[in-house]
């Protein structure tokens, strides 16, 4: 019994630690603006790098022609083909492949890396029908990346660092377009890299598509990260630099986020400390695909520890990233009667024949952990739409006009990733928390758009448009 006792209480803590009530939230709403205008502001001058794009036009649906995307993701690599026909509804998204990044790779070489890429991009172009692209016409290829770069161009930049596991450290500092294109001329492949894309300008390029209300993409899969169309002057780093247009498109990286009125516990100070990438991405590793499995298993290590509910401690529970956040939202959203996915899951962890008591705890645990991630990222939303004017409140910038402060235009978040598309309890938790933090009466205006695919379509779409 004691030990039960000892179990609930540390539930107890992890909720209290955990807790996100929405004043909480809205103090991390206003953090993420200010550090956004001190990002803007001057280079490092914020956690919250800020980054330039280059795009300051996205596609509008004229776009003609065949384009093909290549994303490298956290955890996925995908291949597609886009065929446009000059009108919106000629979106025609063809052959999307999509496959686990072989784990190699990831603390390889630059060279084994786009060799790698280049070779799946021939086997794919290997497999099309004569029909799909003329002989002889070079093919437009957007490289979507899904990783921190500084541009210099639309189609050139340089990593600044690897987040997600990847541990490539010589090529940091490399240029990423040309690594690829390199790589597609060794093999032969009469293939352009015409824009280097991070994932998030891909989801928003596909939402703008579709929709000119949409100013803000997120993605929530392996990692997160957000970018949303500013206006050139608020880019005070850059002024004098960006003449030709009044907005670009700025990629936050805002899972280097950080405030101190993040609810941290002892789980995620472990986790960060254990990373390859300590005292990095502290909001990515709250709310992102790849941590919200190894947060859970923390907690269930350490109750196994003081506990024998658990049975003997299953060595397996040591190990990190064992727990996949997939299997997080199996036990999660587990419907059967005796949570018979709880039990599988955990007997694939060496934890075997727990009473269904200590099952619906491992349930709560899923449940406190994914919360707080979904209602985080609704804050981090709305710390965006509040930097941009949307929120309702007209913004922190000042000399904006009354009647421009009440005016609330409809806004489009587009939002992709594999965690918000395949994990319903963390969507819904993101989405009731957006509508505590703004209200019933201003989130009439904010619509939350789900893009499958975003990215990599998206960012076809963006080499559609720099064509035209
Ligand atoms: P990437 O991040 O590699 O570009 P995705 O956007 O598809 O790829 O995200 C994949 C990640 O999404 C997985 O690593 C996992 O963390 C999360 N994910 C995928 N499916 C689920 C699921 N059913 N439940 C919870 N999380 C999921």
């Amino acid at each position: 019994r004691a030990k039960w006792r000892a179990v609930v209480e540390i539930l107890k803590e992890l909720e209290e630690a955990c807790d996100t009530p929405v004043g909480r939230l809205r103090q991390v709403v206003d953090a993420m603006a200010v550090e956004m205008h001190a990002g803007l502001a001057s280079e490092g001058g914020s956690k919250l790098k800020m980054l330039l794009t280059f795009v300051h036009h996205l596609p509008n649906g004229t776009e003609k022609g065949t384009y093909y995307a290549l994303h490298l993701g956290g955890t996925y690599f995908r291949i597609l083909r886009v065929h446009l026909g000059g009108e919106r509804s000629y979106l025609d998204v063809q052959d999307v492949e999509r496959h686990p990044i072989p784990s190699h790779l990831m603390d390889s070489t630059s060279e084994v890396l786009f060799n790698f890429l280049a070779f799946s991009m021939e086997r794919f172009i290997e497999k099309e029908g004569k029909e799909s692209n003329s002989q002889g016409v070079k093919r437009e290829l957007a490289f979507t990346f899904s990783f921190p770069v500084k541009h210099s161009s639309i189609s050139s930049g340089v990593l600044i660092k690897w987040t997600k596991g990847f541990e490539i450290s010589e090529m940091v500092g490399k240029d990423v377009a040309e690594c690829l294109q390199g790589a597609m001329n060794r093999r032969g492949l009469d293939i352009h890299v015409a824009a280097l894309v991070n994932d998030t300008v891909g989801a928003l390029s596909l939402g703008y598509y579709h929709d000119p209300d949409t100013v803000v993409a997120v993605v929530f899969g392996t990692g997160s990260n957000a970018c949303y169309l500013e206006r050139t002057d608020a880019i005070i780093k850059s002024q004098g630099l960006l003449t030709t247009s009044g907005s670009m498109v700025v990629n936050m990286e805002w899972g280097n986020f950080w405030s101190s009125h993040l609810p941290r516990t002892s789980y995620d100070i472990d986790l960060d400390a254990e990373s390859s990438n300590p005292n990095d991405m502290g909001f990515e590793k709250m709310i992102a695909g790849l941590y919200l499995g190894d947060i859970v298993r923390r907690v269930i290590r350490h109750m196994s520890q003081v506990s024998d509910i658990f049975g003997p401690t299953s060595s397996m529970l040591s190990e990190p990233y064992v727990l996949r956040t997939n299997s997080v939202s199996a036990m999660h959203e587990d419907d059967t009667p005796e949570l018979q996915q709880v039990a599988r899951i955990l007997k694939d962890l060496g934890v075997s024949d727990v009473p269904l008591k200590v099952r619906k705890l491992v349930v709560k645990i899923c449940d406190v952990v994914t919360r707080r991630a979904g209602r985080l990222a609704a804050a981090g939303i709305a710390g965006i739409l509040k930097k941009v004017g949307r929120d309702g409140s007209g913004g922190i910038t000042s000399g904006r006009s009354r009647s421009e402060m009440r005016m609330q235009k409809r806004t489009v978040v587009a939002v992709e990733g594999g965690l918000y598309m395949n994990y319903t309890m963390f969507r819904e938790y993101m989405e009731e928390a957006l509508v505590e933090i703004l209200g019933e009466e201003v989130s009439q205006y904010v619509v939350v758009k789900a893009m499958e695919d975003g990215s990599s379509i998206g960012s076809a779409l963006l080499v559609a448009s720099l064509q035209s």
